[in-house]
């Protein structure tokens, strides 16, 4: 059970958080970490069938675009522009905000540039193309969600102008690459946006883990965000296994206009099932947060795992299918492409 801490929160949405020796722990039924044997099976004999072809076939299978910057930067009023900058990184406008996920621009999703997945999809664009960011949401510290590159060019260019929200553990390394305007909270916690007090930040739960060296393993919490402005919410599920938190969500904030949800990096099962959904379970995730419309993201971009490389959208689409969800209510997007949500007809996997 878990052990009463500073993190524990009694509310009958909660699934407390477990500090256990300065480390977090995963509440969820059946959680259980994966040992080193999973480990080692997974790097030596697991099959990759991940087939990434060359650059010339990516182009036809998973196109780059150059966002339409006019679109960006003079967003429509009451819709939800959404755009696909790759992985998990998704810039969202909504109620006269811009908001960025966990954002990657670096080619390598490492500590190092010199080593580590390197990305398959160049970016569609540059930090100094994107158009002015008010909240940058990070779910946790792997290197594919929290890069240092990245961090710091959005910290060069917006300064304390930009508001980043964080889970519990992570602010120290925020402030330590130079991010002045830096929000931590644990999960089910609440922060009014000071710039605007009708929009609410929420820190909610998913099933994970936290590590970017060899000591620091699970020393930060892990999370997923809501993004709530008077019009239209957002839910960014980060990265996550499937677990009872959704549900939870659902109950306690649902229904939300827009949902950006894992679909990749979810095979060998045995391995990854307590830390990435596969695309079934990112469409239960849909249908138990009540999102009316998702985006599939973490896929595409860095071979994580070793699932064929289009398999995260085709495994979307059939799953919908079989469960009777229209397809174009979960939806994937071409790297780069600038989508309104419900007005933009989706010319991708339709
Ligand atoms: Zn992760
Ligand atoms: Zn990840």
């Amino acid at each position: 059970m878990a052990e009463a801490g500073s993190d524990t929160l009694p509310d009958e949405f909660t699934n407390p958080i477990v500090l256990k020796n300065g480390c977090y722990e995963n509440p969820w039924k059946g959680f259980k970490f994966p040992g080193l044997g999973g480990l080692l099976k997974f790097i030596f004999i697991s099959k990759d069938n991940s087939n990434i072809p060359k650059s010339q076939e990516l182009d036809k299978t998973l196109p780059v675009e150059k966002p339409d910057f006019a679109r960006l930067n003079n967003p429509p009023p009451n819709d939800i522009q959404v755009t696909w900058i790759g992985h998990a990184s998704v810039l969202v406008q909504f109620d006269g905000l811009t908001v960025l996920t966990d954002p990657i621009f670096s080619q390598r999703a490492s500590m190092s540039q010199w080593f580590g997945p390197k990305r398959f999809r160049p970016i569609p664009c540059e930090v100094k193309e994107l158009p002015n960011i008010n909240i940058v949401v990070i779910s946790h510290t792997h290197y594919d969600h929290l890069d240092h590159g990245s961090v710091q060019q959005l910290n060069e260019r917006f300064g304390k102008d930009l508001a980043w929200y964080v889970p519990k553990g992570t602010k120290q390394w925020m402030t330590n690459v130079g991010c002045e305007n830096v929000t931590e909270l644990t999960w089910w916690e609440e922060s009014v946006f000071p710039k605007n007090t009708d929009v609410k930040l929420v820190c909610t739960p998913c099933q994970h883990w936290c590590k970017r060296n060899l000591i620091d393993t699970n020393k930060a919490l892990w999370g997923s965000w809501i993004v709530k402005g008077p019009k239209h919410s957002f839910y960014f599920a980060g990265d996550t296994a499937y677990c009872e938190g959704f549900e939870q969500i659902g109950r306690k904030y649902g229904p939300f206009s827009f949902a950006a949800i894992p679909i990749g990096a979810y095979e060998p099962r045995n391995f990854m099932k307590n830390q990435h959904v596969n695309p079934e379970e990112a469409v239960q995730i849909h249908e138990d947060i009540k999102a009316e419309n998702s985006l599939g993201i973490h896929w595409g971009t860095f071979k994580l795992t070793t699932e064929h490389y289009l398999e995260p959208r085709s495994k979307l689409t059939e799953e919908l299918k079989n469960k009777n969800i229209p397809i174009s209510s979960f939806f994937t997007l071409p790297h780069g492409r600038v989508h309104v949500i419900g007005k933009d007809k989706l010319s991708c996997d339709e």
